[in-house]
């Protein structure tokens, strides 16, 4: 008899993809709970820094999605992290989706089949030195520091998959913009990416307004028109504000 295979899932919605290539196409998404990192900005907290959600089994997942549009974005936490993954993600290919999977790119997991990988590996600025403290968890600090980039994690997805690099920028000084591209610079350098896979780059400026985004996406335009990044939008927010769900 077939073992029943779950998920942890904190939330799934069928709205708009709000980032990166597939930008506004219909797409159900399906969040994962758990995560090995605890951005400091991070925008779903309820599947990191405080995990919450019920398990789904994965049929009643696969059944959920096929109820909704062919594009699915299976999204975290680190969906990466749980090897059930693996096999929704073949489901859910064998029956006709189109599946992006976001990640931050530290971990691997063997079997995972996707029609995009959406790769966000994460910035210095990310590490919640401060916030850990408050909270009285300083160990989650370091513990963030020290996974925050896996190099050979990173170029194996980018060998093994249609991807795409997101990168989350700060744009409120020039001087903090130059010190997120120099980490860029040197990770685009490290992992030897071609200049004509640019554009599979996206820069996305940090904000969570439809004022506070515009000006980081005009902060960011000469850098991405000089080195063809492409810009990258958050259309979910614009369209439905900070809000879970959307
Ligand atoms: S990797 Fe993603 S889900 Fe995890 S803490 Fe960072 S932003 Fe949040």
């Amino acid at each position: 008899m077939r073992a029943v295979v779950s998920l942890r899932i904190q939330e799934r919605f069928v709205s708009v993809q709000g980032e990166g290539a597939l930008v506004g196409v219909p797409s159900s998404f399906v969040r994962v709970s758990g995560c090995n990192l605890r951005c400091v900005w991070c925008d779903t907290p309820r599947s990191s820094w405080t995990p919450e959600g019920d398990a789904a089994t994965l049929d009643e997942i696969v059944a959920w999605c096929a109820a909704g549009p062919r594009h699915v974005v299976l999204t975290g936490g680190e969906p990466m992290l749980f090897s059930p993954a693996a096999e929704l993600s073949q489901a859910l290919r064998a029956a006709g989706h189109h599946l992006t999977v976001e990640t931050a790119g530290t971990v691997w997991c063997e079997g995972l089949q996707a029609d995009l990988m959406s790769i966000s590996p994460k910035l210095s600025h990310s590490t919640p030195w401060q916030r850990a403290e408050q909270l009285g968890r300083k160990q989650l600090a370091p513990m963030h520091e020290a996974a925050r980039l896996n190099l050979d994690v990173l170029a194996r997805l980018i060998a093994n998959y249609t991807w795409q690099l997101k990168f989350v920028v700060r744009t409120s000084s020039p001087e903090q913009l130059a010190a997120d591209l120099d980490e860029i610079d040197q990770l685009v350098d490290a992992l030897e990416l071609p200049t004509n896979a640019r554009e599979q780059i996206l820069l996305m400026p940090e904000g969570t307004d439809d004022a506070s985004l515009r000006a980081g996406y005009l902060a960011a335009l000469d850098t991405c028109q000089a080195r063809n990044f492409r810009l990258g939008l958050r259309l979910h927010i614009h369209l439905f504000g900070h809000t879970p769900g959307t």
